[in-house]
């Protein structure tokens, strides 16, 4: 055959998700942690990687790791599932509640990944756009849900790319109006220290996302878990890869799980330095800059200087940004990363010279 017939055709018109991820000297697009995992915490990892018998299939659910994270969060281990990063179990939702016929409630701007998945299984999106400050608008939300049609929601607190926070008080709001599977995608919640935990006792609607990638340093390893009850977590179990979380992968996140009061340091510098960054974009001409509580800071350029240029010329003077200028609700914005202070006071310096 010298021809393939089309793709599925919600595929059609869907370009394939590109983070723009440019190697350039100071890395500060894709909200990694700026440090890697500490040395002697290396070293402990080499030598449980060593263990690993590499011809054997993995542990389908990582019980050992799932355990650990279930004690620290005062959980069984039922109510607890790991994913190949925390995308994949964002897709697992999408496959296990959502599909033809479904609908999935979005507040954007919000982590375009939510909606792409949507998409791409096709689910029908229906928006609730958040506020001009960026806040959930709780009533519209509730009174959309109480239509009774909408299958999950996903709620990212503190929001990507925005940084704001979802309060418990809105989520108990939030969950109650509606029976849909709802998820808090606390990716960044390490650096907020508030979590939606004490509702996933209240309300079995609720599961909370999280991952080994921004505080613990392992974007490079792909871990994320899921927080639920049994019921829900079983319906995940249904739709993912059994063996998606490769032994490998489990041996890393053990250890590094194990370690993790080492990484309360790094974690308080990039709270730190996140007050100088906001000071820093606050003291430039113009800019708009939007209060965080993750390891990111959204800002808005004024209105006669064009955002796309503006990162165009961050990346030739090496310091890589996320451009989200075309994103509505987001226009003429730019997000930073966190870095060393090195890498702070070099954007810092670099945005000042650009525009000025
Ligand atoms: C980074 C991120 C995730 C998870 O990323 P993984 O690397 O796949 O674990 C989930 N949600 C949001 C909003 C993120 O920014």
């Amino acid at each position: 055959m010298d021809q393939v017939r089309p793709a599925a055709p919600q595929l059609q018109g869907v370009e394939p998700y590109d983070p723009k991820y440019i190697p350039a000297d100071v890395m500060i697009s894709a909200n990694e942690n700026p440090s890697d995992v500490p040395l002697e915490i290396r070293r402990e990892i080499e030598h449980a990687v060593r263990k690993v018998k590499l011809n054997r299939y993995p542990d389908p659910l990582a019980n050992d790791l799932r355990d650990m994270i279930a004690e620290a969060n005062g959980l069984d281990r039922d109510q607890v599932l790991v994913g190949n990063g925390g995308d994949e179990l964002l897709f697992d939702m999408a496959l296990a509640w959502g599909g033809p016929g479904r609908k999935f409630l979005n507040v954007p701007p919000t982590f375009s990944v939510y909606a792409y998945n949507a998409r791409i299984l096709n689910t029908e999106v229906v928006e609730v756009p958040r506020r001009d400050d960026y806040s959930i608008d709780v009533d519209a939300v509730c009174d959309r849900l109480a239509q009774g049609d909408i299958d999950y929601a996903i709620f990212c607190s503190p929001n990507n790319p925005t940084g704001n926070l979802l309060t418990g008080a809105e989520i108990d709001r939030i969950l109650k109006a509606s029976d849909a599977l709802v998820m808090v995608d606390e990716a960044y919640f390490e650096f907020s220290r508030s979590t939606v935990r004490p509702s996933l006792t209240r309300h079995e609607n609720l599961i909370i996302l999280r991952t080994f990638s921004k505080a613990f340093s392992l974007a490079g390893v792909r871990m994320g878990y899921l927080l639920g009850s049994e019921r829900v977590l079983r319906e995940f179990k249904k739709v993912r890869l059994p063996y998606s979380v490769d032994a490998v992968s489990q041996a890393v996140a053990r250890v590094v799980y194990a370690n993790r009061a080492q990484f309360e340091t790094g974690i308080e510098q990039i709270i730190e330095q996140r007050a100088r960054v906001i000071d820093g974009l606050g003291a430039l001409q113009g800019v708009k800059v939007f209060p965080s509580s993750a390891n990111y800071v959204l800002f808005r350029l004024p209105a006669d200087i064009d955002a796309a240029q503006v990162w165009q010329r961050l990346l030739d003077a090496g310091v890589l940004v996320r451009d989200f200028s075309r994103t509505p609700s987001l226009e003429n914005c730019l997000r930073v990363s966190i870095g060393s202070p090195e890498e702070n006071t070099r954007f810092l310096t670099t945005l000042k010279g650009i525009l000025t």
